[in-house]
């Protein structure tokens, strides 16, 4: 979850200047572990969907350290699929009265748990992986991380999705805008992957989404990257039934 479709709700500072006590910390992970129960139940409830109670995830404080110093203000949560463990920044930098966490936070990240859980399920590992993934290939890692994201956007996010802007215009041309320093890559990564994903969610559901999505990389060989896309999004209308 990045924090580029809730600036209204924070004031963002890169660098906290003061850091937590052990108690502080003791309290807001308690306070995000019972925020996950809360949010498990409701997202089983929205989408029908069942989290595998012997794959909880873990909570910790603070966003992984590898995430780059000068891009970590862009994420407010961070799932890694190899711990299994939901990772939010504390907040020290939050408008003095916002709830902690944001529940529209911890549920993008249940999301991503969601398909992390679901394909392991079935055999296929962890979700995302290195193993889904073609890693020479910038064009078929970004592919993955639009449909990942996507998922997660178009599951939960609070603000109605715009249907009348064609989806070719919230596709990148080129990969390496997904990559680019600054808000401009966040953008196309979770305002596109929710294009590309909202009107399939919308007519089939979170979980035969995830089931289609896993089973169906996009195929970027021999295309450009947005007609790659455009035609994956094509071709999973048709076989998911989803009228244009
Ligand atoms: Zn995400």
């Amino acid at each position: 979850m990045n924090v580029i479709l809730l600036g209204l709700l924070m004031i963002i500072a890169p660098i906290p200047a003061f850091a937590l006590t052990s108690v502080d910390s003791l309290r807001f992970v308690s306070r995000l572990d019972s925020m996950v129960t809360v949010r498990m139940d409701t997202l089983e409830a929205r989408w029908g969907v069942t989290f595998d109670d012997t794959q909880r995830p873990g909570v910790r404080l603070g966003l992984p350290t590898e995430i780059p110093a000068g891009s970590r203000w862009m994420y407010m949560g961070v799932y890694r699929t190899d711990s299994m463990t939901i990772s939010l920044e504390p907040p020290l930098h939050y408008a003095p009265g916002l709830p902690w966490p944001l529940a529209i936070v911890v549920d993008h990240e249940l999301v991503h748990v969601y398909c992390d859980q679901y394909s392991r399920k079935r055999g296929r590992g962890r979700w995302p992986s290195v193993a889904h993934v073609d890693t020479t290939s910038l064009a078929s890692m970004m592919a993955l991380r639009f449909q990942v994201e996507g998922i997660a956007e178009a599951a939960t996010s609070p603000i109605p999705f715009n249907r009348t802007v064609p989806l070719k215009q919230w596709l990148p041309s080129n990969p390496k805008q997904m990559i680019d320093p600054g808000l401009g890559s966040n953008m196309w990564t979770y305002c596109g992957g929710r294009a590309l994903v909202q009107p399939l969610l919308d007519a089939v559901g979170l979980e035969r989404t995830v089931e289609y999505v896993q089973t169906h990389p996009v195929n970027v060989r021999g295309r450009s990257f947005r007609s790659a896309l455009l035609q994956w999004e094509k071709q999973a209308r048709r076989d998911l039934g989803v009228a244009p």
